[in-house]
């Protein structure tokens, strides 16, 4: 089993890669980011109350991201196979949080530099279950999911205003809850720039490396 936190700027192909160490580790893939916008899409508590924040790319506040990643942690199958943990932490505050109520085995940072990210977001294009295209894909252009058949649009996020604001966050935000991360011995960071495969692969041989020798596991 292994719990690991994915790092990586807005379009940085973190989300890409989630999925893909997912299947490989056989971990639960939870990302924030989806959780909340599928609280948004059914009207919940919390979605009514983050749906404005998501539009504009802001933040969460941290007290309503720790109600929901504590309910989300608590679930058997995170007992059972670990985590892969894709959107939180995001701020030190949830950094700190996070390694008081959870084992972390590892945070990886997936870097990718600001400027190709720009493009790769204003391309991206979504499916309602979170599976990610690019503009010219088939999915894309037919509008229609081949692996869920529901709707493949931009995300509502995906404006050049908000994406400058995520951007923004993360340069402030995210970072130091790396740093933080990287203060307690728990960061490992990998080349992000490439086809997603080679990625792939890059990051598995990184994590095994790392973890083999912290004998963590
Ligand atoms: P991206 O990485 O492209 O910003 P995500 O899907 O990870 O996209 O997140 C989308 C939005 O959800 C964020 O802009 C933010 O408003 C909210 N969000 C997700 N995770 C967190 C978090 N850990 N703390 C605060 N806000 C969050």
């Amino acid at each position: 089993m292994i719990r690991l936190v994915l790092f990586g700027r807005q379009g940085a192909g973190k989300g890409t890669q989630a999925v893909m160490l997912s299947e490989h580790y056989k971990a639960p893939h939870i990302s924030t980011g989806d959780m909340l916008r599928e609280a948004v899409a059914e009207g919940t508590a919390v979605g009514q109350k983050v749906m404005a924040i998501l539009d504009a790319g802001e933040l969460v506040p941290d007290e309503t991201m720790l109600e929901v990643i504590h309910d989300r942690l608590a679930h058997d199958d995170v007992e059972q196979h670990g985590f892969l943990l894709d959107g939180f932490p995001r701020t030190v505050g949830q950094a700190k949080s996070l390694l008081k109520i959870a084992t972390v085995d590892l945070g990886v940072n997936l870097e990718v530099p600001e400027r190709l990210v720009l493009e790769r977001i204003s391309s991206r294009r979504v499916c309602q279950q979170g599976h990610i295209y690019s503009v010219n894909d088939d999915a894309a252009r037919e509008g229609v999911c081949p692996i869920d058949s529901t709707l493949v649009e931009q995300r509502d996020d995906d404006t050049p205003e908000a994406v400058t604001a995520r951007l923004d966050a993360y340069k402030m935000k995210t970072a130091v809850a790396m740093a933080y991360f990287d203060s307690q011995g728990l960061l490992l960071s990998v080349d992000g720039v490439g086809e997603p495969e080679a990625v792939f692969r890059r990051l598995v041989e990184a994590i095994d490396a790392r973890l083999d020798h912290d004998d963590r596991w």
